[in-house]
């Protein structure tokens, strides 16, 4: 087994101690970091584009800034890899789709704003299934990111090229959406921490809208400190994002050490063995980690999620649905590529069939099916159904536990090619990180253990809206005991 992971990580807020109290310069950080992307890259493929240039005047107005005395944000000299579906300013962004070749957005997304803002150095921008659908990052039209730990497996997605940045070292901090899974899924198959925050948590402003009611921005580290450190930074309240919450408080980390004696945990039955497809070695991680809660002091107990059953099935009409909308503006006209035809439609033609792959073909196709007159209420309506029962489900549940378990990923990371030609096989990837999305909630996935493979195991730690410091607390004690 190749494997690309450095024996020991930095953590994001040592280095940005370090370069807070001037004990290293922010320059030099970076270039750690570029050396260590310029061995490696050419394996992993996590990156679409290294910004050097922009990374390094960007370190070295930090470093001004420290010389002079001046405050310096949380972040500060810390090198962030952003998926290539945030909106950067002047930078080409690509969301891995040609049909968005040339374009360079006019705006930085909020998230990248408040990055650079906490002090942050951005590297790059990095890998993604196309348009964010997948699970494997082998949808890219750039090719597919290797997962650091065997060069020979995915790394999960549609962050893959997130998850394998922070994985390989590259960077300690990497930004990803997640619309069905495609932050925890990549961070579990990678063996990084990822979390889907809760729905208007964090701006989307300046996010690629894939499916608009179930998209989310949220971090990958190393650790749950740094992920909740940089939950802080790019969280909060956004005018420019019409679904965003107006919250009162946003501090994460005040909890993380406190015990979790007085907590009621519901492990998801149906997530553990309850549906088919979930191998056992998975299962058997998941079981240790209730056993370390357990010993933790808190109250485990094994609970019911029926409409767990028929998420699957709602998201691929529900996400499809809103994707065949959100995608109709890339039409030759306002983006990117353009392949001229006889008159406007042909052109418009023309375009999408030469700009899209397959797997976003395939879901404009099941969308606009779903959507359409009498069929409508057969399909998405019925996945509406589902989406209520499921919020009524997990409504019941949280009257009584403070957090969920389930695993994240139903398996470890899988060769490349040996799903891609089979999108139901690839869709069941998504079957425990889906329920979250479809309802809104917060969920984490951490490290625990490995496969017979010798791959990451992540365990999912679900939580209620805005209910993200008890979240991170309990992730907290599994990730002390996984060490
Ligand atoms: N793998 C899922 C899909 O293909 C989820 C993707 C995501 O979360 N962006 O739709």
């Amino acid at each position: 087994m190749s494997s690309m992971v450095p024996d020991q990580y930095q953590s994001a807020s040592e280095i940005a101690e370090l370069v807070t109290t001037g004990e290293i310069s922010a320059i030099e950080i970076l270039e750690r970091h570029l050396n260590h992307i310029e061995q490696y890259e050419k394996d992993v493929h996590a990156f679409n584009l290294v910004t050097i240039d922009e990374a390094r005047a960007a370190a070295e107005e930090t470093d001004k800034l420290i010389a002079k005395g001046e405050r310096v944000g949380p972040l500060a000299g810390v090198p962030v890899a952003v998926k290539d579906n945030l909106c950067t300013e002047g930078i080409p962004t690509t969301a891995s789709s040609k049909i968005l070749e040339g374009w360079k957005p006019p705006y930085d997304a909020t998230v990248v704003k408040k990055l650079k803002e906490a002090g942050a150095t951005i590297v790059g921008k990095t890998n993604l299934d196309e348009f964010a659908m997948g699970s494997s990052t082998e949808n890219s039209a750039f090719g597919p990111t290797r997962n650091p730990h065997d060069l020979s497996c995915v790394p999960g997605g549609s962050s893959g090229g997130s998850a394998a940045a922070v994985a390989a070292g590259f960077a300690p901090i990497a930004i990803g959406s997640d619309t069905g899974g495609s932050i925890r899924q990549p961070a579990s198959l990678c063996g990084v921490v990822g979390v889907k925050p809760t729905y208007g948590g964090v701006s989307r402003y300046g996010l690629l809208a894939f499916a608009s009611s179930l998209d989310q921005v949220g971090p990958f580290a190393t650790s749950v400190k740094d992920a909740a450190i940089v939950h802080e930074v790019i969280g909060g309240y956004d005018p420019l994002d019409s679904t965003s919450i107006k919250q009162t408080s946003n501090s994460f980390l005040e909890v993380l050490d406190k015990d979790i004696s007085t907590l009621k945990v519901g492990v998801i039955s149906e997530l553990m063995g309850g549906i088919d497809g979930i191998t056992r070695e998975v299962i058997e991680q998941a079981n240790k980690a209730v056993s370390v809660l357990s010993a933790a002091g808190a109250q485990v107990e094994e609970i019911s999620l029926p409409a767990a059953l028929y998420c699957l099935s709602a998201y691929y009409l529900i996400a499809p649905a809103e994707a065949s909308s959100n995608l109709s503006r890339y039409d030759g006209v306002r983006y990117g590529l353009r392949i001229d035809g006889a008159n406007l439609n042909e052109m418009n033609v023309n375009t999408r069939t030469e700009g899209f792959g397959d797997e976003v073909k395939r879901r404009i196709m099941l969308g606009t099916y779903a959507l359409s007159a009498g069929y409508y209420d057969a399909y998405y309506g019925k996945a509406l159904k589902v989406r209520r029962l499921l919020a009524e489900n997990f409504a019941a549940l949280y009257k009584e536990y403070d957090v969920l378990l389930s695993p994240t990923s139903p398996c470890t990371a899988f060769k490349l090619g040996e799903k891609v030609s089979d999108p139901m096989t690839m869709y069941v990837n998504d079957v425990c990180t889906i329920p979250s999305n479809l309802v809104g909630h917060p969920a984490i996935s951490i490290p625990f253990g490995h496969g017979q493979d010798g791959m990451p195991i992540g365990v999912q730690i679900l939580a209620p809206p805005m209910k993200e410091p008890v979240m991170y607390q309990v992730a907290h004690t599994l990730e002390m005991a996984a060490q």
